[in-house]
């Protein structure tokens, strides 16, 4: 029985984010999103309100589970006794960013072993800022984010 933790801000969730919960819940047996509790970093959304998202738009995945998760992401593993730590690359500045964050996620825990999922093309430019920012204008998110979020973001953002 393997269990993989998708760690993220899920600020909020987004279809790429989905796509890879999605992918990931068929390769492990038991999949974890969890979502960061970052104190430096305010979000736009609450902790409970991403967790409320990603429960909803998950509830076809029997495998799938939601955690809020703070402290050392290595420690969130261990305590949940899983062996793989699911991120998603878009790009070379995510590969750039990601391969320090592995290396010492390495260091600090060599049991643990770090699997990059390649972001589909149709979400590679999909991301939480970017559509907080789109978001704040009206733009149009329906086809880039679950219906929940689509619904959460004009509550929170939308101007006028
Ligand atoms: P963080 O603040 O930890 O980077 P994010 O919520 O922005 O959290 O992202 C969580 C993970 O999801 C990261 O591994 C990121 O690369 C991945 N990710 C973000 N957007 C996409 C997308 N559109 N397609 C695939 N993976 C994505």
């Amino acid at each position: 029985m393997t269990t993989a933790v998708f760690p993220g801000s899920f600020d909020p969730l987004t279809n790429g984010h989905l796509d890879l919960i999605t992918r990931a819940s068929k390769i492990f047996d038991h999949v974890i999103v969890a979502v960061g509790q970052n104190t430096a970093k305010r979000g736009v959304f609450t902790p409970a309100e991403r967790v409320a998202f990603i429960t909803t738009s998950t509830q076809n995945l029997a495998n799938v589970s939601v955690q809020i998760e703070s402290g050392l992401t290595v420690d969130f593993l261990r305590d949940n006794q899983a062996t793989v730590l699911i991120r998603g690359l878009r790009n070379s500045t995510d590969f750039e960013f990601e391969q320090g964050i592995a290396g010492m996620n390495r260091s600090l825990a060599p049991e643990i072993e770090t699997v990059f999922l390649n972001a589909d093309p149709q979400y590679q430019f999909v991301s939480s800022s970017l559509l907080k920012e789109v978001a704040q204008f009206g733009g149009d998110l329906s086809a880039l984010v679950p219906p929940a979020v689509a619904q959460g973001l004009r509550d929170r953002l939308e101007r006028g």
